[in-house]
This record gives C-alpha cells, sequence and structure tokens, in this order.
C-alpha cells in the first residue's frame, strides 16, 4: 500500500521501518527534517511537505507528539485534509484528547475519507521490535483493509468499537494505569528505603510475590536505580495524557480521584525542569519529599 508516515520520534521512526520492511511504499514527513533522511537508505522517499505525501497516499499515518502537532498538521494548514484522495484512510495513532478524535473523524467523513484511531501501547523498545499492542476503532471495513499495517507495527490489535474516539478513551485509561502505578511504586519505594532496606531486593519481592508483570518489572527497576533517561516516553508527554484524562472524565461524568494527585505529581516535577527525562521520574517525587 501507498502509505505517508507523519511523525518521526522515538516512535514514529521504528515503525515507519517496519513498513518500509513489510513491503509498504513508505513516504515520510518530519517537521525537523534531518530526523527523515536516515530512512532514505531504507527504503524511504521523503516528503517535503504534507500536502504532496498526502495526495499521492492510500494511507495516511500520524504519529507525532499532541493535539496541537497533528490538528496543526492535518486540518489547520488544510494540507492532509484538502488533499488526501476520497476513500484513503487516516490511522490516528498518537494518544490525542477523544474530543480532537471527534473532530478528526467528522472532517474527514465529510471529505468522504475515512479515519480510524489506532493508539498503542509499548515503550520505543517495542515499537522497534513490532511488539506493540494496537487499540483500535472505527468503521469495521477500514480496520480490515488497515490489518496488514497493524499486523507490521505490533503484536496484537483489540478492536474496541466502530467510533474512532473509543480507541482514544481507552487508551487514555491504561496510561492513567501505568502513572498510578509508578506513583504508588514511587511511595512504596520511598517508604522501603528510608526504612534502611534495599531498593533492589524489595524490587525482586514486587516482581516475585505480587506482580509477575513486564510493566511492575521494567518501571519498577528505573524507579529503584533513579534512572530515568534517556527518556522512552517523555515525561512532558505523560503529563499531556493524565490532561487529556482528566478531560474524557469530566467530559463523561466520571469522577477519578486519583487522576488530581498524579496531576500534581507532573506538575511538580515540571516545574523541577524534568519534562524531558522518562515519565517514571514522577516517582523520585514521593523520594524527595520523604527527604530521601
Ligand atoms: P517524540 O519522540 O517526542 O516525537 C514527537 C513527534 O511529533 C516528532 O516527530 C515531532 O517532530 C513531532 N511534533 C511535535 N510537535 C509538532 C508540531 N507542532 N508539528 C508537527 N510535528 C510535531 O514522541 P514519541 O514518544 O514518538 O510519541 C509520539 C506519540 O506516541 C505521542 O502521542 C505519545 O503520547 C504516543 N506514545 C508514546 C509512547 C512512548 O513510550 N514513547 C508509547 C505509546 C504512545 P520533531 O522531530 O520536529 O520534534
Amino acid at each position: 500500500m501507498k502509505i505517508a508516515f507523519f511523525g518521526l520520534g522515538n516512535m514514529g521512526t521504528p515503525m515507519a521501518q517496519h513498513l518500509i520492511g513489510a513491503g509498504h511504499q513508505v513516504t515520510v514527513w518530519n517537521r525537523s527534517l534531518e530526523k527523515a533522511e536516515p530512512l532514505k537508505s531504507k527504503g524511504a522517499k521523503i516528503a517535503h511537505s504534507l500536502a504532496d505525501a498526502a495526495k499521492e497516499a492510500e494511507i495516511v499515518i500520524t504519529m507525532l507528539a499532541d493535539d496541537q502537532a497533528v490538528e496543526s498538521s492535518v486540518l489547520h494548514s488544510g494540507a492532509v485534509i484538502d488533499n488526501l484522495p476520497k476513500g484513503a484512510t487516516h490511522i490516528s495513532m498518537s494518544t490525542i484528547s477523544v474530543a480532537l478524535c471527534r473532530k478528526l473523524a467528522e472532517e474527514h467523513a465529510k471529505r468522504g475519507q475515512r479515519y480510524l484511531a489506532a493508539p498503542v501501547f509499548g515503550r520505543p523498545v517495542a515499537a522497534a521490535a513490532a511488539q506493540l499492542w494496537i487499540v483500535a476503532a472505527g468503521p469495521p471495513e477500514a480496520i480490515e483493509r488497515c490489518q496488514p499495517v497493524f499486523d507490521a507495527l505490533g503484536r496484537g490489535t483489540s478492536v474496541v468499537g466502530a467510533d474512532p474516539w473509543l480507541a482514544n478513551a481507552v487508551k487514555l485509561s491504561g496510561n492513567f494505569l501505568i502513572a498510578a502505578a509508578l506513583e504508588s511504586m514511587g511511595e512504596a519505594f520511598a517508604l522501603v528505603r528510608k526504612s534502611g532496606v534495599d531498593a533492589g531486593q524489595f524490587l525482586e519481592i514486587v516482581n516475585n510475590a505480587l506482580f509477575n508483570s513486564p510493566l511492575y518489572a521494567g518501571y519498577g527497576s528505573a524507579v529503584a536505580k533513579e534512572q530515568f533517561e534517556p527518556a522512552g516516553f517523555k515525561l512532558r508527554l505523560g503529563f499531556k495524557d493524565l490532561r487529556l484524562v482528566q478531560e474524557a472524565a469530566e467530559s463523561a461524568a466520571v469522577p477519578m480521584p486519583l487522576a488530581g494527585v498524579l496531576r500534581d505529581r507532573f506538575l511538580a516535577a515540571m516545574a523541577r525542569g524534568e519534562g524531558d527525562l522518562d515519565w517514571a521520574a514522577i516517582a523520585r517525587i514521593a523520594a524527595l519529599q520523604a527527604g530521601l
């Protein structure tokens, strides 16, 4: 398929490479052009404008940072929305708001284009190994047509409904769970360390006796070692997701008191200038408050 891939950050770069590897004709675009250059030698065509890339595409994939990036690239400039052919599909894989997802679905529908939301679980390491978990929602025939794309990127796809925004609600709920786990690990590790027990030994107990989960093992190790660089998922993007959780919860009238606690943790870390650390660094705020 002819795929235009927009957004070559930590996640987008390996994802675009897998699509090339799966035999698709991939055109890439990135705001900072220099990140696109290395993909040329892998077989990608480099687009100098969103419009040029969209015109030729059967599928456009966006893996951009946030609402503002997606809105400005797809809607505001008119570049993608006004150039994507009728019948072509936009797969939005970024973690964006439920509200923007609804707007994109409407705007694409007005132009006879298809729109799918397919945000992903998994960090850049999982993206590099084509081991993402994809949460997809949209018209069933469009999902079926895009399944080869999902197969090239992930180890599984959950289809959660025919309305695209449902996938974003699921993705945001999942990220809320991870942020809550990070905060609870931060507090528990602070108590253990301040009591004089080795953090590594506590991690072993967590892994063996409590949560047998790669997520606890991976993030637990980062928290135990206080190792938050390089950032797989930047703290400021985690803060963006937490805000989106709160917006979605407010519009659905779902009280989520824990989200308020997490918001303050993110704010405290951002205030310390830690936005570019891995988001696991929110766990350190509990340790700092404990005088560690
Ligand atoms: P990243 O490394 O920060 O890359 C962000 C991408 O968005 C870059 O290509 C960047 O372009 C582009 N961008 C940012 N602002 C833009 C703007 N205003 N206009 C146009 N392009 C803009 O982020 P990432 O980790 O790849 O994450 C991408 C998406 O995946 C996010 O929605 C994130 O929440 C989601 N996600 C991330 C992870 C993870 O573990 N990292 C996991 C699951 C989902 P430049 O190169 O020019 O800055």
